[in-house]
């Protein structure tokens, strides 16, 4: 099935650098706008990384509103903060607003990365998508952008959108270095099979003084699975002593319910992942031209409340709706358009961003005897809920309702 294409007459020329889900994204919302649009990827094959992944309402109304089937990709469930002994710290509540606005009950469903990217690209017609072609700089005119590739071929398009990601050429010539840094932390992530005796209406996210272990329940194929996850407090360039199974049993040894069982059930060989956290010092406006961003390129993002994957989901959505009823071809009118998605997105995918990483930091890097006030704290006071409702769910919440599918 292809996507529906609305707004036919504005055809114009978009390059996407990257088939990340982030540059899917903005394909698919730019061929649904109209536009000849060509993605690029530098490798043979689009491949997705990591395993499992939790998605939220807003980028599941997206998904849907681009054609997707989401039908059967995702398990949702309660989410609760808890201790590494298992005792309740608070319980997320549901915006009803935001579930009646999406027509989707929940906030966050588990699923595999593979099969959301599987489903993303059943939609996108096959003439959009250009294999193996590794972009390695643009040149920009005033009514062109000239993209060029490893291989000796260009493009002219009237806007570039670079989606390649946290090492992305396109921002490091727009931008220049983008100075990553190692955020002092890193995630084994794991899923596995359904395993019986684990409930699937209510998750966690558990903590130990340094370290964090949690599940949520996901479809794999359609079928119940879990996803199941670790983090820990890391330094640049340090290694495991043995095998991951080994190091990660070591880590959680002696952890509440049902982490132990998931461990067990995992098939390490093929269903886990590490994923070693980078992020760089926010930008203040993600364009620069006839050029603009969407994803890892401009933001990556730790695992804590922010969510790397759908947040490049929504910049795609975001950057084609801005633009919506704009001749790219017209500068002046690009770059307004442009400008909008910049105050759309910056300040709010910062905002998640610099909250993440400031969560890593406190869960896992600070040091006794403040973890031990810390605990006592998320323990007695409802300090915890307040800090993730209001500053964390509220804006992704504010977000959805607002959305205008
Ligand atoms: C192991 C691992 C696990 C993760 N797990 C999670 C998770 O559970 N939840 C979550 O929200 N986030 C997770 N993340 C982060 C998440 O993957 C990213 O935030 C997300 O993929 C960003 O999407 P993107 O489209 O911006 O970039 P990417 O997914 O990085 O895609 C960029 C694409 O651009 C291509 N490319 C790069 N350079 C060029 C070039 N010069 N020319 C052409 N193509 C190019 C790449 O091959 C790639 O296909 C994980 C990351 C890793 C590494």
């Amino acid at each position: 099935m292809n996507a529906s294409r609305p707004h036919a007459r504005l055809h114009r020329r978009v390059a996407v650098i990257g088939a990340g889900p982030g540059g899917i994204s903005a394909a698919l919302a730019f061929h649904r706008a109209g536009h000849e649009v060509r993605l690029f990827e530098r490798a043979p094959k689009v491949t997705p990384l990591g395993g499992a992944v939790l998605l939220s309402l807003p980028v599941l109304s997206i998904l849907r509103h681009y054609g997707v089937n989401i039908d059967n990709l995702g398990a949702m469930a309660v989410t609760e903060f808890r201790d590494w002994k298992g005792r309740l710290r608070v319980r997320l509540p549901f915006n009803r607003r935001a579930e009646e606005k999406a027509r989707l009950p929940g906030w966050h469903y588990g699923m595999l990365r593979a099969e959301v990217i599987e489903r993303m690209l059943a939609v996108l017609p096959a003439d959009v998508l250009y294999p193996s072609q590794r972009c390695t700089g643009y040149e920009e005119h005033d009514d062109h952008v000239r993209v060029d590739f490893e291989n000796g071929e260009h493009w002219d398009a009237d806007l570039l959108i670079g989606a390649d990601g946290i090492r992305s050429t396109v921002a490091r010539q727009a931008f220049g270095d983008p100075g990553l840094f190692h955020c002092g932390i890193i995630v084994w992530l794991c899923w596995t099979q359904h395993v019986d005796g684990i409930g699937r209406e209510v998750a966690y996210i558990s903590h130990s003084p340094t370290l964090q272990a949690s599940y949520f329940p996901m479809l794999h194929r359609g079928k119940p699975a879990f996803e199941w996850w670790v983090v820990e407090p890391w330094n640049e360039g340090q290694m495991i002593d043995g095998d991951m199974k080994s190091h990660v049993g070591h880590l959680i040894d002696g952890w509440c319910d049902p982490i132990p069982k998931l461990y067990e059930a995992t098939d390490f060989q093929n269903n886990a992942f590490r994923w070693e956290v980078y992020n760089r010092p926010p930008l203040s406006s993600w364009s620069h031209g006839r050029v603009s961003f969407v994803g890892d390129a401009v933001h990556p993002v730790s695992p804590y409340a922010a969510y790397g994957m759908g947040m490049a989901i929504e910049d795609g959505y975001w950057l084609a709706k801005s633009l919506e009823g704009t001749d790219l071809a017209d500068r002046v009118g690009l770059e307004s358009g442009i400008e909008k998605y910049d105050r759309q997105r910056v300040s709010y995918t910062n905002k998640q961003a610099i909250l993440a990483r400031r969560m890593g930091y406190l869960f896992h890097r600070t040091p006794w005897p403040l973890s031990a006030l810390r605990d006592a704290v998320f323990n007695r006071t409802s300090f915890l809920e307040h800090f993730l409702v209001k500053e964390y769910l509220k804006d992704a919440e504010e977000q959805m309702i607002s959305l205008d599918l």
